[in-house]
């Protein structure tokens, strides 16, 4: 999820590779760390340190060290604390395998437990540490054929570079559902996330994919399958600048994590549906299991986005698990008089863990004896170090102040939930099938949704954005998806906009309405279609604009609407993942034709942790 840097060539300057590290920065993280064979030593040397690569920068000696090949980590905790032992790079038991890993491990627990009792010895708590440890069982002198036995036994999503002391005239990269690239420079080769990282040295780049494995050598390289197929590759020129590879070519990173999203919701998802059975399975909530089949009621605790995400849980919860649930702003929750007893659970909801409102309420339902349950992005932060259990969302990092990915990660985890609690309750076997099916579908139907609608929200904008008042509205499932749609219109444009749940509108928004005061009515064809479509109807009675987001066929909708953006069908209490994509690109549309820079909002940041 984070950064890699791998060299092998003429060079042996392993701060080569500290400096290309740097290029990556960019990406988030939370550690970093590096390892070169050492041509004098002819040993491995590592150095390691927690937070900014400056850190890590700091620890190198005042002479030279001479030493390749050599590899390079930014860290995104997925498993183990933040500490300088779970930084990469990790190592065997005789210091000749080294490695980094961007990804997770799915079976890293079972293959550990199989290699402890083998007498492997291990010092992190991370998933990686197992791979260093199989790589080292299999090892009889060539790092490719260790590597390639060890993958044979690995679930999960990598991308790796590996160097042996005992074969040191290789660099080994292999990649599975994370970004890898090898840079072709001048009798010297690199392996790296992004572009950006080699810019520097070279412009030609070939890019791997999920199942491949490549031997570097100074001289040379040649990709394989791990069936020993040769893999044959083109070469891209990389005619980008330097800022445009950091956003991998898109102008902004708000833009990138709003298509990086099949990707998080495959991540999210990844090993936690067992759709024959109609099961979740939620490795972190194992530890409380019981203790929450005993629960009669939940509330939800969040601020800003990620609230109107636990809305949307709210909806789900007690349509589909039957509890019934409270969402609540943690900022009313820590100053009001939460009535709580031994049968309510809270859930917490923050992308950065460190939200001081949502930390500060898990702490006084802690004082007061309730079970906390969490869904948070950082690994390690706050949240998750004093919550009872809970679910990451393994988003990567979240950069653009405004929220996207990190919003449908959430939904989907609150789906999760849904279906766990729900089979742990009522619900039935066959519908938990079904539930488990749609969810998977996710990641595809959301890769439809913004192929499909992408364009489209870019025309409206430009035909809208000059409005200084926007009106959304939803029912149900799709209320907090108008409340979200006006929030990003807000935060990153600064236009006016309120979203309102489509029944309220004759309590008082109506009035608002005439030609100059244009409408998004999330529509899509649910329980609440007909309601949602006379509530359109009486806007268009105003005068007032409408553009809809609508279920795919949906011709009726035509006749009412000046505009129909539509989405593909899913379960009803999906339709707001796939729904809010098409308001996230018009808001950053807006806010691009109206002169504003997106990724950073004025007055905004991306952790609050302040009251
Ligand atoms: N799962 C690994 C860890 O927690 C790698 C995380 C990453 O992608 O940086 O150390």
């Amino acid at each position: 999820m984070c950064g890699i840097v791998g060299y092998i060539g003429r060079q042996d300057n392993p701060r080569l590779g500290l400096e290309a590290l740097k290029r990556l920065e960019y990406r988030g993280y939370d550690s970093a760390g590096g390892a070169w064979f050492d041509l004098g030593k002819r040993k491995v040397s590592v150095l390691k340190a927690v937070g900014k690569i400056k850190r890590l920068e700091d620890k190198f000696p005042d002479y030279k060290i001479s030493g390749r090949p050599f590899i390079f980590h930014t860290r995104w905790a997925t498993h183990g604390g933040v500490t300088e032992k779970n930084a990469h790079p990790h190592w065997d038991c005789q210091k000749n395998v080294f490695l980094v890993h961007n990804g997770i491990i799915e079976n890293f627990k079972d293959l550990k437990e199989n290699l402890i009792k083998e007498g492997h010895r291990f010092v992190s708590e991370t998933d990686t540490e197992v791979l260093a440890h199989l790589v080292e069982k299999f090892f009889q002198g060539r790092l490719e054929e260790a590597v390639r036995k060890a993958l044979s036994l690995v679930r999960g999503t990598y991308a790796l570079a590996i160097i042996a002391a005992k074969d040191p005239e290789k660099l080994v990269l292999a990649r599975n559902s994370a970004p890898l690239l090898i840079g072709l420079g001048q009798d010297e080769f690199f392996g790296a996330s992004d572009p950006s990282a080699v810019l520097a040295h070279t412009k030609k780049v070939v890019y791997l994919d999920d199942g491949d494995m490549a031997v570097l050598t100074p001289a040379n390289f040649y990709i394989q399958d791990f069936k020993k197929n040769r893999v044959d590759k083109v070469i891209h020129e990389i005619d980008w600048t330097l800022q445009e590879a950091q956003k991998g070519g898109y102008p902004h990173f708000m833009l990138k994590e709003i298509m990086e999203q099949p990707e998080s919701l495959a991540n999210a998802l990844r090993g936690r549906l067992i759709t024959e059975q109609g099961l979740a399975k939620l490795g972190g909530l194992e530890l409380v299991e019981d203790k929450l089949r005993q629960v009669e009621r939940l509330n939800i605790i969040a601020c800003g986005t990620a609230y109107l995400a636990g809305m949307v849980g709210e909806y789900m919860l007690e349509e589909y698990a039957g509890i019934p649930t409270e969402t609540d702003l943690a900022s009313e929750f820590r100053y009001r008089k939460p009535i709580l007893d031994k049968k309510t659970a809270s859930i917490f909801i923050s992308q950065s863990g460190e939200t001081l409102d949502t930390l500060v309420a898990l702490r006084e339902v802690k004082r007061k004896g309730g079970l906390s349950l969490a869904i948070v992005n950082v690994v390690g932060s706050s949240v998750t170090r004093e919550t009872s259990a809970g679910i990451y969302n393994h988003a990567g990092p979240e950069i653009g102040v405004a929220s996207t990915k990190a919003f449908t990660s959430q939904l989907a985890l609150l789906a999760l939930l849904t279906l766990f609690l729900g089979r742990q309750r009522q619900m039935s076997f066959v519908m938990g099938q079904r539930l488990a099916r749609e969810i998977s579908k996710l990641p595809a139907l959301a890769a439809e949704t913004l192929k499909k609608t992408s364009k489209q929200a870019k025309k409206l904008a430009k035909k809208y954005h000059k409005f200084n008042n926007f009106l959304y509205m939803g029912r149900k499932y799709n209320y907090p998806i108008a409340l979200e749609g006006a929030l990003k219109l807000k935060e990153i444009s600064y236009i006016h906009a309120e979203g309102y749940g489509a029944g309220e509108m004759k309590h008082g928004p109506l009035a608002l309405i005439d030609k100059n005061f244009p409408t998004f009515a999330i529509c899509p064809t649910d329980s609440v279609y007909e309601k949602t479509f006379s509530n359109m109807q009486e806007i268009k009675a105003r005068k007032g604009k409408i553009i809809a987001v609508a279920t795919e066929g949906d011709k009726e909708i035509k006749s009412v609407a000046d505009d129909v953006i539509y989405i593909p069908r899913t379960l009803e209490m999906l339709t707001p993942i796939l729904a809010v994509m098409p308001l996230q690109l018009f808001a950053y549309h807006c806010s691009v034709l109206r002169g504003h820079d997106p990724d950073y909002p004025r007055s905004l940041a991306k952790s609050v942790t302040v009251e």
